[in-house]
């Protein structure tokens, strides 16, 4: 089969013939992937920023945002059969850890997840261990390119808007408009902000805040109500006070994302919380913040983590999509592109990053699971 390849980091990545992996073991399938996102976290892989994929190993494949065919079940697999169409979703929780029990799998403590601990979806099979617990089948309404774009960015955004952000209970709570500020306008932000604006663009200000105008401009396009244009050189309390000028009271928005990741963003959106309400830290930050305590304390301030997306709200999730057309996550995908293509894309993530999401969805290969090797 083809598979995109890197066999060092930063090394070049390219598209090579590689045996189709074996059901390794009996609780998996092996998934004809027909739909693949590049993503910022494939690029940090690739850099060898990722501890996960270092402890894996070089070579290595690529690739977590991902729908496909079913085309082999272990032998204990019972939900799933050939031919079936799935979703898969990033985390792989295991159903027997503590955090399991509490029904906090994506704080499970022995994860797998594609793409990072095992060999991932640039591919044009891939298997997935854990099947029964973890996949999802699509509903018919859902097309592949749509579940591939739930990537980690729109079903995290859902994590962290309406779970861990309470956006609708936080609303039944102060029975009148919710604010939202969120920070950082990439495709976590903005599906954050597809996600908040989906829930009624008339009860939910919602506003944007980034640097960037065609950020800002795309959020606008998702249901942003404000946008609040920053400069790298302004400060935490500066950014906070310019979002907060489109608050009740600019006391600050009653719930604050932070889905950028960068220390000011983090402080910032802090900053911008008003009292009493809730920051959800949802971009996983580098650096060292300043979270300032103080006002965390004296405004009773909420600080929410939140994580990845449980494979058991898959189907909540595709259900809300294919009964909500304004929550349609083919609106983030910029371009459907070949696995070539999608090399190349995750390379040039050094230069930045594009605004809408790269799908791979042709994998032009000769090459079929009945001429292949098998590992
Ligand atoms: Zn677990
Ligand atoms: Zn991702």
């Amino acid at each position: 089969m083809k598979a995109a390849i890197y066999k060092e980091f930063n090394g070049t990545i390219s598209v090579q013939d590689v045996p189709i992996p074996s059901i390794s073991t009996n609780d998996g399938v092996l998934i004809q992937v027909m739909a693949t996102g590049v993503c910022r976290s494939d690029w940090h892989g690739w850099k060898g920023h990722d501890g996960d994929v270092k402890a894996a190993g070089l070579p290595f494949c690529p690739g977590h945002e991902f729908s496909g065919i079913v085309v082999e079940t272990g032998s204990a697999v019972q939900k799933f059969k050939p031919g079936d169409k799935v979703a898969v979703p990033f985390i792989l929780s295991c159903g027997n850890c503590h955090h399991c029990h509490e029904d906090r799998p994506t704080v499970c403590a022995h994860q797998e997840q594609p793409g990072f601990t095992q060999w991932g979806a640039f591919a044009e099979y891939v298997f997935i261990p854990r099947a029964d617990r973890n996949l999802c089948l699509l509903p018919p309404s859902v097309s592949f390119v749509q579940a591939a774009a739930l990537g980690c960015r729109f079903t995290t955004a859902y994590r962290a808007v309406l779970q861990q952000g309470q956006l609708v209970a936080s609303r039944r709570r102060h029975n009148t408009k919710t604010v939202v500020a969120v920070f950082g306008c990439g495709g976590l932000g903005l599906s954050c902000i597809l996600m908040a604006a989906s829930q009624g663009a008339t009860i939910t200000t919602i506003i944007a805040v980034d640097v960037s105008p065609l950020a800002l401009q795309k959020a606008k396009e998702l249901g942003a109500t404000h946008i609040v244009q920053t400069t790298p050189t302004q400060s935490p309390m500066e950014m906070a006070s310019l979002t907060k000028e489109y608050t009740r009271y600019h006391e600050g928005a009653d719930l604050t994302i932070d889905a950028a990741g960068f220390p000011t963003t983090s402080e910032a959106a802090v900053y911008a919380t008003r009292p009493s309400g809730r920051m959800v830290q949802v971009g996983l930050p580098f650096g060292t913040t300043n979270i300032p305590m103080t006002l965390v304390a004296g405004k009773e301030i909420e600080l929410v983590g939140s994580h990845g997306f449980s494979a058991l709200d898959l189907p909540n999730l595709l259900q809300l999509i294919s009964t909500t057309p304004a929550l349609d996550p083919a609106q983030l995908v910029e371009r459907c592109v070949t696995l070539e293509e999608g090399c190349q894309a995750l390379m040039d993530m050094d230069k930045g990053s594009p605004l809408g999401m790269t799908i791979i969805t042709k994998f032009d290969s000769p090459s079929t699971k009945s001429n292949s090797s098998r590992l």
